[in-house]
């Protein structure tokens, strides 16, 4: 069920979208016939986790606020330990994906339902995708266990996202539509899923950075958010997610930021081979080529351009190319580890894509 549904699609997850949404966070708790409810954040948004306990008064059974990026498995059995200690029967996971993220680990090792409140764009909320991390490995799963039965999307929340993080999640929600659109597994469905994610930030992400408060602008783009995540659930990844994921594993880059700094570099290395389906979306950012049309939309918006300002050095080009190279997965065009050193290394300078 998907209230405001913008692709004819069906999903069996509850979604809605709203000013004041996660207000009806009770409601949703026993519409899912609980009552004793988990409430998860970060540290530094336990403010808005204690704000929602007041709200939900008795439903609230407790409040854990250590989750952090990458779901540490350490992380998540404190957690369990919490549920299990005040007899919780659900979990409200209100945060970005690293919030619902450990919400996915607790629900697969108890079979608990979710309520997912997100703050951030990135999409975990709509997947059966969980990443958790141990001994410094990162492991994917899917399960359909995993996600959240009721997703509340409040526009209030997410406007105090700041805008630097606004610009870089929503390219992190845009990468998993671009990869969509060449994806081996592909559909006319999840086409038109893709490119409704892509077409709301393209109208929607301006408007944001320009007036963060604007809530209208705001929901359309959580909108978008929860398209792109969507479809990341439903087809492949390719070399964007492969080299992100690698960056993120072996140097603990920032999510999103790799996100936004890769997507014009892996886009220019499939453009050729995946030329057609790309089309669409250098129409809709005004033209030129895919890859371009990319550098220059997160140019304009202020998103980082080079990973030497994430942290990354010089001398991790060689070994994070081997490692992206090695076990690839499914890409339109090879994945050659020279091209990747090549693409790496533009990434790093901050270049623009190659031709
Ligand atoms: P995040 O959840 O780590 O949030 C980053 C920081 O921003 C945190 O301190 C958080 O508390 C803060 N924050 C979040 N929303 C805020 C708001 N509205 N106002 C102020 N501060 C706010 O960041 P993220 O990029 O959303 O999530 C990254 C994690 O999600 C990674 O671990 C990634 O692997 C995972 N992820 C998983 C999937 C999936 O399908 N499994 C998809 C996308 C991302």
């Amino acid at each position: 069920m998907l209230e405001g549904c913008m692709a004819e699609i069906v999903t069996e997850q509850k979604v809605r979208f709203g000013r004041g949404m996660r207000r009806e966070t009770g409601e949703e708790i026993a519409a899912l016939g609980r009552s004793r409810a988990v409430i998860l954040s970060t540290p530094h948004q336990a403010e808005m986790a204690m704000d929602l306990a007041g709200d939900i008064g008795s439903a609230s059974a407790g409040l854990f606020t250590g989750a952090a990026m990458h779901t540490p498995v350490d992380v998540t059995e404190a957690a369990l330990t919490h549920a299990r200690e005040v007899a919780a029967d659900c979990l409200v996971a209100i945060g970005g994906g690293s919030t619902v993220g450990l919400g996915k680990a607790i629900a697969l090792r108890t079979g608990l339902p979710q309520v997912a409140i997100p703050t951030t764009y990135a999409g975990s909320e709509a997947t059966p995708i969980l990443g958790q991390t141990e001994d410094g490995a990162k492991t994917t799963l899917t399960d359909p266990r995993v996600r959240p039965q009721t997703v509340l999307y409040d526009p209030e929340l997410i406007a105090t996202l700041p805008v630097a993080m606004t610009v870089t999640s929503a390219l992190n929600a845009m990468a998993h539509a671009v990869e969509a659109l060449y994806a081996r597994d592909r559909d006319a469905e999840t086409d038109a899923l893709a490119m409704d994610g892509l077409r709301a930030f393209a109208q929607g992400l301006p408007a944001v950075v320009e007036t963060p408060g604007d809530l209208d602008a705001r929901e359309a783009t959580q909108r978008g958010a929860w398209a792109c995540g969507a479809v990341l659930g439903r087809v492949g990844m390719a070399l964007h997610h492969k080299l992100c994921h690698t960056l993120g594993g072996m140097l603990n880059l920032p999510h999103a930021e790799t996100h936004a700094v890769i997507l014009p570099h892996a886009t220019a290395y499939n453009q050729d081979a995946a030329a057609d389906r790309l089309r669409p979306l250098a129409e809709l950012l005004g033209g030129g080529r895919p890859a371009d049309a990319l550098w220059s939309f997160a140019g304009r918006l202020g998103a980082p351009r080079s990973l030497r300002e994430l942290g990354m050095k010089e001398a991790d080009l060689d070994r994070t190319a081997a490692a992206a190279a090695a076990n690839p997965y499914w890409n339109p065009r090879p994945v050659e580890q020279d091209a990747i050193r090549a693409l790496l290394a533009r990434a790093w300078a901050g270049d623009p894509p190659a031709d």
